[in-house]
């Protein structure tokens, strides 16, 4: 069994939720799944990183804010890789590039258009967990690239979709997809499950709970994408697959 968990920034916010994801993902592995972690930057470290250099730079190229963004989620995928360690499950970190996805070269919005998963998958082989940095890839100058605000989402379905996983859990900060923002709405009513075309449509009307080209990767790839909690772990709602809805 291969499975990709991605953790948001909120679920990564502190040594405490950290730990928490860490061992999820260890206890899996050490059950005998092949686990791939894809994380974001610690909570609004992006938001506050944007505000940094636009003091040091209003208009920065889109190159360096590039350079500079992608620095968020590394920290957090190495963190990740140390805590999967001190739970006894070996465990290793990668950037983008060194788990060989390659993008586009739109800087601030790339589009990830390969990915060579041999190294993931030969640590896989040697019985890591692979922790990879989300939002994250290569251009085909060698520039790095960020995929668009909440682009760790992609790089997880990206992931299960070249590693032929068996599942895709993207654990957040709120226990599903409803009809609208259960944080604005607190009478608002979650998805067993929904369809591709239905989850775009609730993210194109302003639900960013899911980067729009990671349920467009799901829906071309047959990818079922399971949103969840990652304070309950409790089933959340699954997006995509083959049951009628
Ligand atoms: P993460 O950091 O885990 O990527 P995001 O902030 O990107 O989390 O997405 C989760 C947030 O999406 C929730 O906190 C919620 O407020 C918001 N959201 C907006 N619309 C919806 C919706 N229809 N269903 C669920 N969550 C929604
Ligand atoms: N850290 C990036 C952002 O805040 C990517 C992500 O969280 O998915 O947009
Ligand atoms: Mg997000």
């Amino acid at each position: 069994m291969l499975i990709v968990q991605k953790y948001g920034g909120t679920s990564l916010q502190d040594i405490d939720r950290i730990h928490s994801a860490a061992r999820r993902a260890a206890s899996l592995a050490k059950q005998g799944s092949r686990v791939v972690v894809v994380v974001s930057a610690q909570g609004d470290s992006t938001d506050r990183m944007i505000q940094k250099a636009a003091q040091v730079n209003k208009r920065g190229a889109a190159r360096e804010m590039d350079a500079y963004l992608a620095a968020g989620e590394q920290m957090s995928a190495g963190l990740m890789s140390m805590a999967i360690g001190a739970m006894g499950s070996p465990a290793v970190s990668l950037t983008g590039w060194q788990a060989g996805i390659s993008t586009d070269g739109v800087h601030g919005n790339a589009r990830i258009v390969d990915i060579d998963v041999s190294r993931i998958q030969r640590e896989l082989d040697a019985g890591k967990a692979v922790v990879v940095a989300g939002f994250q890839g290569l251009d085909p100058a060698g520039d790095i690239t960020t995929l668009g605000r909440g682009g760790s989402d992609t790089t997880a379905v990206a992931l299960a979709a070249w590693l032929k996983a068996d599942r895709c859990q993207i654990f957040t900060d709120v226990d599903g997809v409803y009809d609208r923002d259960p944080r604005l709405f607190p009478d608002a009513t979650r998805f067993g499950r929904i369809s591709y075309e239905k989850m775009l449509a609730l993210i194109e009307n302003g639900a960013q709970v899911l980067h729009d080209r990671s349920v467009e990767f799901a829906r071309q790839y047959g990818i079922q994408i399971e949103v969840l909690s990652a304070f309950t772990g409790e089933p959340g709602t699954i997006v995509g697959g083959s049951e009628p809805f």
